[in-house]
């Protein structure tokens, strides 16, 4: 067990630095983490934000995760709304953003054919044509830039190339952490901790409950030179020719969503969200190590079949896999409100609602671990059971969750309160006053249960 000092932490033989001493500390600077970083920075906290890799952006840049979804809620309107609109915009102004107007949010074959390829689908309809909606295709880079910007602005005090490895306990406190780095291992003392780790590294660590989840990884890739005007206009002049190349496209790659390949903001670069790897712990160095060999193999078994069969890939080349290995779920959170498959499919409204996506809503206990007074966690790790994360784990609802716990730290450093003790309706006021969407207002189809309480 650790013990600390003013200036160091002694740990057995070791004295470690104290690099900061920071109103609040946010772990991983992915969707949730940055979102996190720059609420709780705007609301006047001191915030240091510890990131292991070089860039910021988790799954959105590294990961090459390229299209932002569950935005919108089948009314159509758009549902995560604050600083995922902030990076939307300052994207598209970049040249690194694309998405349909309003007007072609249609159901029908012509906007099928216009947006289609940008992933602006709404894929949980069976039915076809799907409908057109908003999402955005982005560009990973202008991700970064974005962020950095964001970041900088906001008065974050970033700390790359750190990675997160142990929590300091006192009672029933979170009072730092230590990070690893290539000077060593360094302190970092906060008032309130976020971990949007992705993998729940810091609650784990601090002793939260959680449950062990898994799914599906992916070697997420671009392919560059490619005529998509050529291929698009094959596939639908004859379909049934395309649909059987598209088929054994699928088969060589050995696991896709309905479209493996969709278009980026960069003409002739195209991204393949695939292959669908099972059987993967997303936390074991182990089994990330077969899934590289594994994924890569598969990416240029495809590109080989692609550019020996496919018109419009003659010329394909790899351009290259994303920085990051693409991790689903690992570890989730079981908090202080666990969120079902059913409270997701049947759109139930909570009372202390704090975020959004799609047609979900998500309770401020789902965001909190059970026992610990001043840490809170935002993005896919959050408490939530396998099945229900798998429906509500994309990139705009965790920047949403990272907005909602980046309010909620400032609140409880004002009050002086546990992070429990914090009122939902002021997370939700105060979500509103920064243009987000707390859910505190269900839509018409919503599912209300008195029970559903805060
Ligand atoms: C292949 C794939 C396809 C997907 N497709 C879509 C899609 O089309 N649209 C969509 O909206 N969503 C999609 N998703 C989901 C979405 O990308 C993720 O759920 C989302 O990025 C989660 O955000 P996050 O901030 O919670 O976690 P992450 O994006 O995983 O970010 C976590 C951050 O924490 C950092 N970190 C982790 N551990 C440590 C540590 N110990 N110390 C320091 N830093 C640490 C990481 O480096 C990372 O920057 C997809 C995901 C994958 C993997």
């Amino acid at each position: 067990m650790a013990e600390q000092t003013r200036d160091h932490i002694l740990s057995k033989s070791e004295q470690i630095p104290v690099v900061a001493a920071t109103d609040v500390v946010v772990i991983g600077a992915g969707p949730a983490g940055l979102s996190a970083a720059v609420s709780a920075a705007r609301n006047g906290c001191s915030v240091t934000l510890v990131e292991r890799y070089h860039h910021l952006g988790g799954m959105a840049s590294g990961g090459m995760v390229l299209v932002l979804d569950d935005m919108v809620n089948e009314g159509n309107e758009i549902v995560t709304t604050g600083i995922v609109t902030e990076f939307v915009d300052r994207m598209e102004s970049q040249d690194g953003a694309v998405y349909p107007p309003r007007e072609d949010c249609l159901t029908n074959w012509e906007m099928w054919q216009k947006w289609s390829r940008w992933g602006c689908i709404d894929f949980h309809k069976t039915g076809m044509p799907q409908p057109i909606i908003h999402a955005v295709a982005f560009d990973p880079d202008c991700w970064k830039r974005v962020s950095l910007d964001l970041v900088r602005e906001a008065g974050v005090n970033l700390r790359l190339h750190s990675w997160f490895s142990e929590a300091l306990i006192e009672d029933n406190r979170v009072t730092g952490i230590i990070v690893q780095t290539k000077l060593g291992r360094q302190a970092i003392k906060a008032g309130m901790v976020i971990d949007a780790s992705g993998d729940l590294d810091v609650a784990a660590s601090a002793g939260a409950s959680f449950i062990n989840g898994q799914y599906i990884v992916t070697t997420v890739f671009r392919l560059m030179d490619v005529d998509t005007d050529r291929a698009e206009a094959f596939e639908y002049s004859e379909p049934e020719a395309y649909k059987k190349l598209d088929r054994e496209a699928r088969r060589r790659i050995g696991g896709a969503w309905g479209m493996w390949w969709l278009k980026t903001p960069l003409p002739g670069v195209v991204w393949c969200n695939c292959p669908h790897m099972p059987g993967y712990d997303g936390i074991s160095p182990e089994d990330m190590v077969a899934a590289e060999f594994e994924g890569r193999e598969r990416m240029m078994n495809l590109l080989h079949f692609a550019r020996e069969n496919l018109p419009g890939f003659e010329s394909a080349k790899m351009l290259g896999a994303a920085e990051q290995m693409g991790i689903r779920q690992t570890r989730l959170l079981q908090g202080e409100y666990v969120v079902t498959k059913k409270d997701v499919a049947s759109r139930r409204y909570f009372a202390d609602s704090v975020c959004r996506g799609r047609d979900y809503y998500t309770p401020y206990r789902a965001l909190l671990p059970k026992g610990i007074d001043n840490l809170i966690v935002a993005g896919r790790h959050y408490s939530v059971d396998s099945d229900a994360q798998k429906l509500s784990r994309e990139i705009p609802p965790c920047m949403s969750q990272g907005e909602a716990a980046g309010v909620a730290v400032s609140l409880a450093l004002n009050a002086g309160t546990a992070l429990r003790d914090v009122d939902a309706k002021l997370i939700q006021k105060q979500m509103r006053a920064q243009g987000a969407d707390p859910g505190d207002v269900p839509s018409a189809n919503a599912l209300i249960e008195d029970t559903v309480t805060a």
